[in-house]
This record gives C-alpha cells, sequence and structure tokens, in this order.
C-alpha cells in the first residue's frame, strides 16, 4: 500500500492525490483510511512543515504557551504505515486532468501522476494594499512561520496596531496587549466581527477590549504607513490621524486559493472553488474542501445560498464529504457550523448560523461576561454566542444537531439550564 519515494523529476503514479496539507488535507487522507480506501494518497504540502493546526497560532502559541511540536496532526511514521507519501515545501504547480487520472508538477520538478484528486489548497491572507506595506515590522498571520516571526518581535513592541477587528486580528490584539503592549485595533466597518456574529456580541466584544485597555477605531481606514530605515514607525489613517507603531499585524480576511482549479477549468467564483453537496467541483470528479470552497449552506436552518466557512469543523467535515465521494460512498455533508475564539480571558463559543434572524434573546449577565446571546427566526432556534457560558454552548448545539428546539420564551430565565429547555420544534408552516 505505501506509495513509492520518488527523486525530483521522477514519475510517480499515486492514485490519490491531494493538494494542500493542512486541515482539510490531512482530515480528507485520514477519512480515506477511515472508510477502508487503500489506494496510495501522495499528499502535497507548500508548506515545510508536516500538517498542523493554525487556531493556536493566534492564540496559546503566539503567547509562547504551546509546544511547536504538539501544534503538528501526525508523526512521521503515522504516514508511512498509512500509505500516505507527505511531499512538503513543495507546491503543485501545474496540473491537468481527464476523465480517467491526470498529472501534476510539483515546484521542484516532481511530477506526480493520479487517477483521482482533491483539492484542499486554503485561503491567504489578503494584503494590504497601502503604501508602505513591505516595511519591516509589518506581520500576518497564517502559517507557523509567521506566528515564528511575530511572536518575538509582540514580546518586546510597545505600541502594536491591528488592522482588522475579526477574530484573528482581536485574539493578536489581546495577546499583545497581554504582554503589555499599548494596542490599537482599526475596523474599517461600523463594528467589529463583521456580520458573522450578532450586533450584540459585536458590541460586547468591542467593550470588552476597550476595558482591558485596548483601543478600538471603527469607521477607520489606513491609507498609508509610515517608516523609518525600513521599519514601520507609524499608521496613518483617511482622517488624518497618526498612530505610533513598532508592530502592524494585519488581519483583513483571506481569499481562497483556487489557481489550480483555474488551471483544471473548474468553476470557480470570487468566494472559492465551486462545489455541491458531496464536495464535487464542476467536473464531477475532482474534490475540493475546507477554505477554498464554496458550497451549498450545510446548516438546515441555515439561509440558502452559497456558503465559505473558514473554521476547523468545517474543514474536517467537508473533508470528510469530500473523501466519502473520492471512495465511491458518497454521503451529503451536513453539518451544524461550530466556531471559538478565544480573546484575553474570554472563551467564545457559537453553534448554528445567527444570519436572517429576526429575534433574540440574552440570557445570563453581560456585565459579568457570562451571557449567551439565542437567535430565532419565525420561533426556530438558529445559532447561539456564548461568552463564558460552555454549558449554554452546548445545549443548544446538542438541539440544533438533533433537529430540536428551545422556546424563545422560557431561554430568558437563566436559572433554568437550557439542555432542560430542548424541545421539538412545532410546524410553523401549518399553523
Ligand atoms: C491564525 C488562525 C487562527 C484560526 N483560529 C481558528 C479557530 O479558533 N477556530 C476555528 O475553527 N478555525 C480557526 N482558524 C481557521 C482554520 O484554521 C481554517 O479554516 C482551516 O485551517 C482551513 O483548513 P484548510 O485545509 O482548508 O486550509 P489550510 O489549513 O490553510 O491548509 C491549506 C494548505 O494548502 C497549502 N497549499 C495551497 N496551495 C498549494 C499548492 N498549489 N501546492 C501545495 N500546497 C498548497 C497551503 O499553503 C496550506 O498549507 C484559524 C485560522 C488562522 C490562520
Amino acid at each position: 500500500m505505501a506509495a513509492e519515494q520518488t527523486e525530483p523529476g521522477e514519475a510517480l503514479v499515486g492514485p490519490t492525490l491531494v493538494v494542500g496539507a493542512g486541515q482539510a488535507g490531512i482530515s480528507l487522507v485520514t477519512a480515506l483510511r477511515e472508510l477502508g480506501d487503500d489506494q496510495p494518497v501522495v499528499l502535497v504540502g507548500d508548506e515545510p512543515e508536516s500538517p498542523y493546526e493554525r487556531p493556536p497560532l493566534s492564540k496559546t502559541y503566539l503567547r509562547g504557551e504551546h509546544d511547536r511540536a504538539s501544534l503538528h496532526f501526525r508523526d512521521s511514521g503515522w504516514f508511512a504505515e498509512h500509505g500516505v507519501e507527505l511531499l512538503t515545501g513543495e507546491a503543485v504547480v501545474d496540473i491537468e486532468r481527464g476523465p480517467t487520472g491526470g498529472r501534476a508538477v510539483t515546484s521542484a520538478g516532481r511530477r506526480v501522476d493520479f487517477t483521482r484528486l482533491a483539492l484542499t489548497t486554503g485561503a491567504a491572507n489578503r494584503s494590504l494594499p497601502v503604501e508602505g506595506a513591505q516595511l519591516e515590522g509589518l506581520h500576518s498571520v497564517r502559517t507557523l512561520a509567521d506566528a515564528d516571526r511575530l511572536a518575538p518581535e509582540l514580546r518586546t513592541a510597545g505600541h502594536v496596531v491591528v488592522i482588522g477587528g475579526g477574530f484573528i486580528g482581536l485574539e493578536v490584539a489581546a495577546d499583545a496587549r497581554a504582554e503589555g503592549a499599548s494596542v490599537t485595533v482599526v475596523e474599517a466597518a461600523e463594528r467589529v466581527l463583521g456580520r458573522a456574529v450578532t450586533a450584540t456580541l459585536s458590541d460586547f466584544v468591542r467593550e470588552a477590549h476597550e476595558r482591558r485597555g485596548t483601543r478600538i477605531l471603527l469607521g477607520a481606514n489606513v491609507v498609508r504607513l509610515t517608516g523609518r530605515g525600513g521599519r514601520v514607525t507609524g499608521v496613518t489613517l483617511a482622517d488624518g490621524t497618526e498612530l505610533r507603531a513598532d508592530v502592524v499585524v494585519v488581519g483583513i480576511g483571506a481569499v481562497p486559493r483556487t489557481e489550480l482549479a483555474d488551471q483544471l477549468g473548474l468553476a470557480v467564483d470570487p468566494a472559492g472553488i465551486v462545489v455541491d453537496e458531496h464536495a464535487r467541483t464542476s467536473d464531477g470528479l475532482t474534490v475540493a474542501a475546507g477554505d477554498c470552497a464554496v458550497g451549498p449552506n450545510p446548516f438546515g436552518r441555515g439561509l440558502p445560498g452559497p456558503t465559505r466557512l473558514e473554521s476547523v469543523p468545517h474543514a474536517t467535515d467537508q473533508a470528510r464529504a469530500a473523501a466519502a465521494t473520492l471512495a465511491g460512498q458518497p454521503t451529503a455533508y451536513a453539518a451544524v457550523p461550530w466556531f471559538w475564539s478565544d480573546q484575553a480571558d474570554l472563551r467564545l463559543q457559537m453553534a448554528g448560523l445567527p444570519q436572517g434572524a429576526d429575534h433574540e434573546v440574552v440570557r445570563g449577565d453581560v456585565a459579568a461576561e457570562r451571557f449567551s446571546v439565542l437567535s430565532y427566526r419565525n420561533g426556530l432556534l438558529l445559532a447561539v454566542e456564548s461568552v463564558g457560558s460552555s454549558a449554554d454552548y452546548l445545549a443548544v448545539k446538542r438541539a440544533l444537531e438533533k433537529g430540536m428546539t428551545i422556546a424563545a420564551d422560557a431561554a430568558a430565565d437563566s436559572t433554568v439550564p437550557l439542555k432542560r429547555l430542548i424541545s421539538r420544534p412545532v410546524d410553523t408552516r401549518s399553523s
């Protein structure tokens, strides 16, 4: 079952090629083996690392609280034992396929022949299109190498400016504040965390950061970075405000990596490689999963229409659906999305998707930083956002996974555990 070792330039007949050795790539390969598929796999990743988890990069790892080796999903023995040839530090740069297979070429000049193909190429951080963006001291966080570069600078920086008030930006801001820096978050929109969360949670998060000493500027646009001797010293905003900065971290979102899908002539839209509920791309043969893909909303109660979720659970679940398709055992991808974010001493946990809600219930104590927001549409539970309230989060996640609901009027009473209120939804269409 072991795939043959090859030298650059040598041909390799690998029945399954997985491009992108990240969360979705390793999940797909693992799922193939769990499904009993024993065809050799070649897993190609352009980073020098074997697959590792990204969430700690903006949290515990950045703060020096997480051991580097423990970020990796598998040790080298696992790949050999499972018939997976892992190629690291090599990008697939050229690819073509027909109905029975194809051929890829890596940046090292290695050729990989395949019969089945999966694209798990992830996303790349959006770069800041302003003057001064090449200065030293400017960072973004996506890879382990990025975090390794940023961590020592954060430890000694007096003034840190974070551009972008999304999850990653706010996590890094909290880390920088914990290191004692003076921190300013510059957000172009009128709220932090964009439309991913309710306005209630967004307002709370902004105020919680402000209470911890972080300055947050909303509706603020960066026009220039200034520097001295090639290193950043400040950030200039459109209204003329000058912010002092020893370190600038840019977290303004990510763009799906679709170059190979374009080469293959697959359907691609600005949100990613278009897939169906089986993670199948438009050629009906290649699969794609994770941050690079956009597909039908997997959440039954979510708004219909194409959805691209950037999260570990999504990458894992969609990759499992992709593996099932490759193994000839297609199973539609359906799941309740969930997500977490650690910001300073705050733990945010979310399940479901609140978009399209027409009613919300806040239970718990917002001032004490222990509360949950439950979102509803037509009386049906859609989502929960919890701060320091894991029991609420777990109860709602479980209810959603079982197709159940929690009555809104009862949910507001925080003396009653939510798990006791889970009930069958009333069919509002017949009333
Ligand atoms: C700093 C940070 C913090 C995060 N925190 C959380 C969190 O708290 N909770 C959560 O749920 N999610 C979090 N996420 C999101 C989560 O990590 C991603 O959604 C997930 O990693 C997506 O998996 P993926 O496999 O699609 O992409 P990735 O994990 O990015 O893997 C894609 C890989 O493919 C490689 N690649 C691309 N093109 C090629 C090519 N042509 N040839 C070879 N290799 C290629 C890329 O370099 C990359 O290594 C975080 C992300 C980041 C960056």
